[in-house]
């Protein structure tokens, strides 16, 4: 085996078998096909990276297919997010697909089967049904309706069609065997009677083609090569095969069913139906709520698609279901955002400090770097002037010997400006410090190339300008969930595992060049962690979402 073959996961290897089996590259074709009843999340960018990635390894097209079959839980609101999430992630599909363009193509394939004895419209209830299917150890019953004259099929398919009849009165089913060992081999339902407006088809329809019926056909069409899903269809594919048998044009493609784990991440939910229940109930305050773990909640939180993909690329494809540790995910963030996230100051918790000796009314402009991994991000300048604020943390009274930042009687350099002593400090009456005064040393300044400027201190700490800094709102959060696998207890709801603390909201205070900042603008507040410009803020209020901090503080917290 080269090199080559080695890294190939084993999806491509079946696309490699087939394409040395004779099946050729141009006909290589795959689609994302989700359901427009949910926003993407981070188990989608999984298969979207999966089928795209394949796209873009075989230069073949890539379909974006919305299964909308289910008019009760379908809406245009999910199928706009899905698109602008897919292409956000940087991916292009060839052809927009939609399973409703097909209802008429499908309605009629369903009335060849009829007429080939191979489908029966059966008039119990759901219950009976059901009763009927039988067990994994046991065969089911043939329905009473099972043998029903064709033209008598025919007529009350076209009546179920017409809107003759009421929602759960009959359905069509196609006749396999009652006694298959795979259960959904067993007369499995094709459609079913609903009288519920469609988001694209309106009420042209009111028998709608369930998902097994659709989906293979729906590749076939388009003539879909190699059709990727999840592991829980694996005993689905028994039947998509069937269904195939029963139309296919032999001098077509024939689309192939493979399947691969869905993802699980840790310390969060990835089940569509989970995640409206959060919003539903307001938990969060919408599906891109920044705590979720939705593409549009990522990019609000300031996650560059470069990170999405890389970890998707990272973590791969597997055979087997498994749960992955989000922080490899803050890790790709973390690696990129520093490459280009420009360096800013921001004080989160400001503490009032006077430098005694700098003449009050003087100000001046110091100049920064604004990312020093990336030269080209060139400089900008900063004001300083007599009043800063500076991180309440970033002061004591008394500090240990390890205590690097400021200390009575101790020195620190301000980021990119002068080196400044601690001389006293002012308390409120409950002992809080209110302020600290300083002296600095005047021919101490970053850059000025006096000996001075080049002497070192231990500690730098970041600093604004009290008269020139802007207020702004700063989110932070914290996880979603207080457990690791919040759906994975047989005796809890996910739901008991909520953090009653995910948010905390605070004033923050940052140097005036972020005025020009602009929605989904990210940066590095030095020393503090990346932050995103939010879509709340205004010309009159920035409003900042915590990214990720610096270092990874989630593993030291678990551990602890
Ligand atoms: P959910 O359980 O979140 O509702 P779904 O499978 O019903 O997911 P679809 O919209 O049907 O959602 O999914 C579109 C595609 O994305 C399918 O091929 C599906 O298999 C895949 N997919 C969905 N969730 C995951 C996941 N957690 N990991 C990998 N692939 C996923
Ligand atoms: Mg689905």
């Amino acid at each position: 085996m080269n090199e080559a073959e080695k890294s190939l996961n084993f999806i491509e290897h079946i696309i490699e078998d087939d394409l040395a089996n004779g099946f050729t590259k141009d006909q290589l074709r795959f689609r994302f096909p989700p359901e427009p009843n949910g926003y993407l999340h981070m188990g989608h960018a999984s298969s979207i990276c999966l089928n795209f990635g394949l796209g873009n390894r075989y230069n073949a097209p890539v379909n974006l297919r919305f299964d909308d079959t289910n008019p009760a839980k379908e809406e245009q609101e999910y199928v706009d997010a899905i698109k602008k999430d897919v292409s956000w992630l940087g991916f292009q599909w060839d052809k927009e697909c939609y399973a409703s363009d097909y209802f008429q193509q499908l309605y009629d394939w369903a009335v060849v089967l009829i007429k080939e004895g191979k489908a029966y419209v059966d008039s119990q209830t759901a219950e009976a049904i059901a009763t009927q299917k039988g067990t994994p150890t046991s065969v089911g019953i043939n329905s009473p309706f099972r043998d029903r004259a064709i033209t008598e099929n025919i007529r009350l398919f076209e009546e179920m069609k017409a809107g003759k009849h009421e929602s759960g009165t009959h359905v069509l089913r196609a006749k396999i065997d009652m006694s298959a060992p795979n259960m959904l081999m067993r007369d499995p339902i094709i459609y079913r009677i609903l009288h519920k407006t469609h988001h694209r088809t309106q009420n042209d329809w009111c028998i709608y083609p369930m998902y097994d019926w659709t989906h293979g056909e729906s590749d076939y069409l388009e003539q879909v090569s190699h059709s990727f899903c999840t592991l829980e269809f694996a005993m689905h594919r028994e039947l998509y095969d069937w269904f195939l048998d029963q139309l296919i044009d032999p001098s077509l493609v024939r689309p192939k069913q493979r399947e691969f784990a869905r993802r699980n991440f840790s310390h969060t939910v990835v089940s569509k139906r989970k995640l409206m229940q959060l919003v539903e109930q307001g938990v969060v305050s919408g599906w891109d709520d920044p705590r979720m773990p939705t593409i549009s909640g990522l990019r609000r939180r300031g996650y560059t698609p470069e990170s999405i993909v890389a970890f998707a690329k990272t973590i791969g494809i597997a055979k087997r279901e498994n749960v992955v540790d989000v922080s490899l995910l803050d890790f790709t963030l973390r690696e990129h955002l520093n490459r280009v996230a420009p360096r800013v100051m921001g004080v989160l918790n400001p503490l009032k400090l006077v430098i005694t000796n700098y003449p009050e009314g003087q100000e001046e402009l110091l100049v920064a770097e604004n990312n020093q991994e990336d030269e080209s991000a060139g400089t900008r300048e900063v004001p300083f002037s007599k009043h800063l604020f500076i991180e309440q943390e970033d002061f004591k009274e008394e500090g240990n010997r390890k205590f690097f930042r400021l200390k009575l009687g101790g020195e620190v350099r301000l980021k990119n400006g002068y080196i400044i002593k601690a001389e006293s400090c002012t308390k409120d009456p409950n002992g809080n410090i209110t302020e600290v005064q300083c002296t600095y040393d005047p021919l101490s300044k970053s850059g000025s190339g006096t000996e001075e400027s080049l002497r070192k201190v231990k500690g730098t700490l970041h600093w604004v300008s009290q008269k020139h800094a802007l207020k702004a709102k700063v989110r932070l959060y914290d996880r979603l969930f207080t457990d690791p696998t919040p759906d994975g207890h047989k005796d809890k709801d996910f739901m008991d595992f909520i953090n009653s603390n995910s948010l905390e909201e605070i004033t923050a205070y940052v140097e005036p060049s972020l005025a020009s900042a602009q929605e989904g603008d990210r940066f590095q507040f030095q020393r503090m962690g990346y932050f995103v410009v939010d879509k709340d803020s205004s010309s009159s209020q920035l409003v900042f979402n915590k990214t990720t901090g610096l270092r990874d503080t989630w593993s030291k917290l678990d551990a602890s």
